[in-house]
């Protein structure tokens, strides 16, 4: 806390998304009182004007990314998020103006996720707009979905649809056509895939959000096993297909926020099931395999040949 302009701030702009356990951002901690049985999945990601978010997105859709990417990872873990920190670095030029609304855009996804604002930090800085969310989510104890626990004879599956996102990224830089403003949407507003109760149906779960090829690298190598991916089974949008993007690219894109899931074959109707409960489409990408020497993670084209991927950072049976 550095003077009364600061603190005013804070009162103006983020008592109001405050909630039980903060004290009314008035004290030096939040309070959280326990929950028994349940364990506490705690998850924190930063975005930066520039990399993660372009300086003029709309400040209400930058709070919701930032809520909806940590909440993503909620969802990943199988944990039911409820509170939040904030932690602001604050460059001269965004206005309070600027502040108002991205606090309206977070406003209306707490209201959405069921999550309360618990504290958090502000600071100035002579650099790029600086934006962290921690978040703050119960899990049964024992039952939080990880990454390590693939077994082969698993089968791979995908929330949503992939590539969107970083199609909407070009779009806005002009150089992918977005004619219902759907890719842009998805870009600036990720669908966080919360709600499936997962555990005893998936062994491994994660949030895709640095493209689908090397994410699945995450899975594989945490659970010591290979996957093959079906490029002609990934799902995707109308506008995606319409786009003419090559799959290669789509499948190595970022900013999807889908989740990734083995499942093994005698559970994908209690998949299925479950994710129709939800509201939330599911289809079937791959396949787990043994592990074999020299690579994780491999993707096969329509006619079961491995097909060349444009892009490093995984590598190949
Ligand atoms: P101190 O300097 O003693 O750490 P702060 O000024 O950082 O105190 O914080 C005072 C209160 O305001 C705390 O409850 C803190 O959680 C809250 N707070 C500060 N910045 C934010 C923010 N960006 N979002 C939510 N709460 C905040
Ligand atoms: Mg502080």
């Amino acid at each position: 806390m550095t003077g009364g302009g600061e603190f005013d701030f804070i009162a103006r702009l983020f008592q109001p998304l405050a909630g039980e356990g903060a004290l009314d951002l008035r004290d030096d901690a939040a309070l959280v009182a326990g929950r028994a049985g349940y364990e506490l999945a705690i998850s924190t990601d930063t975005i930066v004007e520039s990399t993660h978010f372009l300086p003029d997105d709309p400040a209400g859709s930058v709070g919701r990314k930032l809520l909806r990417v940590n909440l993503s990872d909620c969802a990943a873990m199988g944990a039911e998020p409820f509170g939040w920190f904030l932690n602001v670095a604050r460059p001269p030029a965004r206005d309070e103006a600027w502040f108002i609304d991205f606090a309206d855009g977070l406003a209306a996804d707490q209201r959405r996720f069921g999550v309360r604002l618990l504290g958090g930090d502000t600071t100035g800085t002579s650099g790029p707009l600086v934006l962290t969310a921690t978040i703050l989510a119960w899990v049964r104890h024992g039952e939080a979905l990880r990454r390590n626990g693939a077994r082969v004879g698993d089968d791979l599956w995908i929330t949503g649809t992939i590539g969107d996102a970083t199609l909407g990224l070009a779009a806005l830089r002009g150089a992918c056509a977005d004619p219902d403003g759907s890719l842009t949407q998805r870009y600036r507003v990720p669908e966080p895939r919360l709600g499936m109760r997962l555990h005893g149906i998936a062994h491994a779960a994660l949030d895709v959000s640095d493209g689908l090829v090397q994410d699945c690298g995450h899975i594989a190598r945490e659970s010591g096993v290979a996957i093959t991916i079906e490029a002609a089974s990934v799902p995707l949008s109308a506008a995606a297909r319409s786009s003419g993007a090559a799959i290669g690219r789509l499948l190595a894109g970022g900013d999807d926020y889908e989740l990734l899931l083995a499942v093994p074959p005698s559970r994908a109707a209690a998949l299925q099931a479950e994710a129709a409960r939800a509201g939330i489409a599911v289809t079937r990408i791959g396949r787990v395999w043994e592990a074999a020497a020299g690579g994780r993670v491999m993707v096969l084209g329509a006619d079961g040949a491995p097909l060349a991927l444009p892009r490093g950072g995984w590598q190949h049976f």
